[in-house]
């Protein structure tokens, strides 16, 4: 019974997500969708990557939180338009789904903007389950967890196109092994695409930058 009425809740959603992205789509806009668990370290890669973009792109954040607007003051220096959605005041959902991203739109004036981030809420298990008219999904793990979170996360890691191994610049003081790391991801998703990356020190992010370029590009023309 239970499995039925989820089920169902997944396809609604779905409906919603769906007219989330034909409106992305017909305005020409990139929307990717950043996931990871707490404290991987999403701010810190959205900040600096809206800090290398936002010269050459109109960029806009949605960002997802329980309960706290902190993330959303910290991007508030770019001044990009940001579009808070606490998830508190809506029943305390652990992950943001397509009718919340329906009404955050609302409140974005998105005639005009190549590329929205959405900021998940730090989970990574339901965001995994709940389109939101995104393009790209991406999450991000820290060397500071765990290598075999692809093991105990793998829907995470299925619907992901992109994987960002963040804080690199930490992999010195650590025992963390990243081709430990690099096999399980595989293993759950040949297909994922993966980027190490220090937000600190700057190391491998202009592939990740280039990327992002790329699939913006790739919706203007298409
Ligand atoms: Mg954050
Ligand atoms: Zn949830």
């Amino acid at each position: 019974m239970e499995i039925k009425v989820l089920q169902k809740v997944l396809a609604a959603n779905d409906r919603v997500a769906d007219e989330n992205r034909g409106m992305f789509d017909a305005n020409k806009i990139t929307v990717i969708n950043l996931m990871s668990s707490p404290g991987s370290g999403k701010t810190t890669l959205l900040d600096k990557t809206i800090e290398a973009l936002k010269g050459e792109l109109k960029i806009a954040v949605i960002e997802g939180d329980i309960q706290t607007t902190m993330d959303a003051e910290r991007l508030s220096r770019h001044d990009v338009p940001i579009v808070q959605i606490n998830t508190a005041a809506i029943g305390g959902d652990c992950h943001l789904d397509a009718a919340m991203i329906s009404s955050a739109l609302h409140d974005l004036k998105i005639e005009g903007l190549d590329l929205i981030f959405v900021e998940n809420v730090g989970n990574l298990v339901c965001p995994a389950e709940f389109e939101i008219g995104e393009h790209f999904k991406a999450v991000v793990i820290s060397v500071t967890e765990g290598e075999d979170k692809p093991l105990k996360y793998p829907l995470m890691f299925q619907v992901c196109k992109w994987a960002v191994i963040s804080k690199t610049d930490l992999l010195s003081v650590l025992d963390f092994d990243i081709e430990k790391l690099r096999v399980y991801m595989k293993q759950v998703n040949p297909k994922l695409e993966v980027f190490e990356l220090s937000a600190r020190s700057g190391a491998g992010f202009d592939a990740w930058l280039d990327h992002i370029r790329e699939a913006v590009r790739a919706k203007k023309q298409g």
